[in-house]
Parts: C-alpha cells; structure tokens; sequence
C-alpha cells in the first residue's frame, strides 16, 4: 500500500493568538497574521508524521473570542472527527486557552482526541515556541494513547488537563501548570507518555440557547457592593465569586450573596489560583459554611473563570439543576 495512504489523518484548526502573530507595521507589536497554511510552512516535518487538513477558523487575539464563535469552532472539530480524523488540533492564543480547552472538554462527545496548543513567543522573537508546541500536539493527537481523555492542552512539552490546566505566568515560556493534578504526560524525545490512566467521562449537548450571561467579581479588600448588588437587575442569570482564600468573602458580600441566590446559581470559588475551597471549616459570617446557607455553591478545585464557563453551559443546555452533582466532582 501507498505509505502516504497509512499516514494518520490530523485536522488542524487555526484561531490565532500569538503562535500565528507576527510584526505587520514595524513600531506596532504583533498581531495574529498567519494563516494554517503559514503555520504548517513553519513546521516541513509535519508532512512526514500525518496527512494534514488545515483551516484557519478565526484570526483573533484569545481574548476576543466569544462563547458563540467557540461553537462553531466545536461543529468544526466535531466534523473532522466524524469524517474519521484521527486527532483534531487547535492552534489559539493562550491568554484564554484554559477556559476554551474546558468549554469544549465540556462538550467533546468522541474519544477523539482534541489538542489545544499556542505559543508563548511569536514567530516574530528569538526562539519562538509556536512550531515546536504544534508538532508536540500533532504528536499527541496521533498517539492511541490519548483516545478517550477528552480535550488536552499541549505546550512546552507538557499534556495538561483541560479541567486542571492554568495559565500562571504572564509571560514564560512555562506558563501553564495543573497545580496539585500535575501533567496528564509528558513527550520525552517526541513519544507520547501519559502518567496516569484516562477517568471516565461525561459531556453536555451543544447548549440551545447563547444569549446567557454569567458575572465573574473577584472578592477585594474592603470592596463595596454596588457591583454585586447589581448582578441581577443587569440580566445575568448566574454569578460566580472568585473568594478569598479557602471561599470567603466579607460580612456585606455574604448578605448580598444571600439575595441574590433567591434569584440565581450562586458560586463561590477560590481567587487564590490553586487549592480547593472548603466546605466546612469556617464559622464566620461570609465563611464557607455561612455562605453554603445563605444558597451559595462551593466550587471545589474549579477555578472561578471555569465555574463561569460551566454556569454557563449548563444554563444553555437548560441543566443547572446539576450544577450542585458537576461541583461535587470538582
Ligand atoms: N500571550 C498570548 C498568546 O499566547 C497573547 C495573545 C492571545 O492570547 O491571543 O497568544
């Protein structure tokens, strides 16, 4: 047989961010630029390893992305992995990458696997990261291994959990770490090495309504509560709280969180960006056990940005009645 024909199939989707930025006006600063097909020109070696199909779905900063155009982005990958694609990968920017790899883990039926990568340098500086996390992702997406884990974050070598993984560093090259869970694997000299065993998974139906809100306010020193006394009287139909430490927040954010649970999900998580929130240590108005009362929600090891994300499915899908089940396994 034609050695082309048992090359792995891999589909690659582009959606910018700085791994596809480059210097347009010299004085200006990068901005995404490259298409999938200049990002494969990058990378001559990949036409050795699989048969590449590659689209550039978006062009945009990470942190333009919108929750409407991150579905559309689903039925892309969904469709590749429906036309028989051994792995999808996406290329995006990483200053969202955590919250887009957890909102279509959340949504990934397939035991396909599904690789989000970016870059941490642009190709436009020394020694940019961008060609060598896309190979180490296409590696990941090919390898047996990796059926059946859901969505995976690949970058500096390292397969992260889309459940676990954040960004920690503004601007390492090791800027994305799974505290406590650690990585997923590893690729040591370009093999695929997991160091744990897949879990067993669930996914949502693509959420039928769109127009949702969820508030995220961080809990402050001393802050007031305009903002909060706000949240539902604006439209949102549920909040999340980045609280303090273990899940606290001051004596007048609890009375508000009181209320504003009559109207909708409450949750409290953790601003401290690694740890799980506590669900019974604490006796003090605006502690843990005072705001589980008062109807709010402990996030567990979720991270306040994926809370919102999962608020947010949930309520598309007509399902956060489970929203209490979803945390409990956080
Ligand atoms: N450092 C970010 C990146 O890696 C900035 C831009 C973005 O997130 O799109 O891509």
């Amino acid at each position: 047989m034609n050695e082309v024909l048992q090359l792995p199939r891999i589909a690659i989707g582009a959606l910018g961010g700085t791994v596809s930025m480059k210097v347009k006006t010299p004085g200006e600063g990068v901005t995404p630029s490259l298409s999938s097909d200049a990002l494969l020109a990058s990378l001559p070696q990949l036409a050795d390893l699989a048969l590449i199909t590659a689209q550039t779905l978006h062009l945009l900063p990470s942190a333009s992305l919108t929750f409407v155009q991150l579905i559309d982005v689903l039925l892309w990958a969904k469709s590749q992995a429906e036309q028989g694609m051994q792995g999808v990968v996406l290329t995006q920017g990483t200053d969202t990458l955590e919250e887009v790899a957890y909102f279509l883990d959340l949504l990934w039926p397939y035991s396909t696997p599904l690789i989000i990568t970016g870059a941490m340098r642009s190709p436009s500086q020394a020694g940019a990261d961008g060609p060598a996390n896309l190979l180490a992702a296409v590696q990941v997406a090919m390898a047996e291994e990796s059926q059946g884990r859901g969505v995976l974050v690949v970058l500096n070598d390292q397969i992260h959990a889309a459940e676990h993984v954040r960004k920690v560093d503004s601007m390492a090259m090791a800027a994305f770490s799974s505290a406590y869970f650690g990585p997923d694997g590893l690729l040591v000299e370009g093999r695929v090495r997991y160091l744990n065993a897949p879990k067993p998974r669930v996914s949502l139906p693509v959420p039928e309504r769109l127009d949702q809100r969820v508030a995220l306010l961080e809990a402050s020193l001393g802050a007031d509560t305009s903002l909060l006394e706000d949240v539902a009287g604006l439209g949102y139909e549920g909040l999340v709280i980045a609280g303090f430490g273990a899940g606290h927040v001051s004596q007048e954010w609890a009375r508000c969180v009181q209320q504003t649970s009559q109207r909708m999900p409450v949750i409290v998580a953790s601003r401290t960006g690694a740890g799980a929130t506590a669900l019974h240590a604490y006796g003090f108005s605006g502690g843990e056990i005072d705001l589980q009362r008062k109807g709010a929600l402990m996030a567990g090891f979720l991270c306040p940005r994926k809370c919102r994300v999962l608020l947010w499915v949930l309520i598309g899908c007509g399902r956060e009645g489970e929203l209490s089940r979803w945390l409990s396994q956080r």
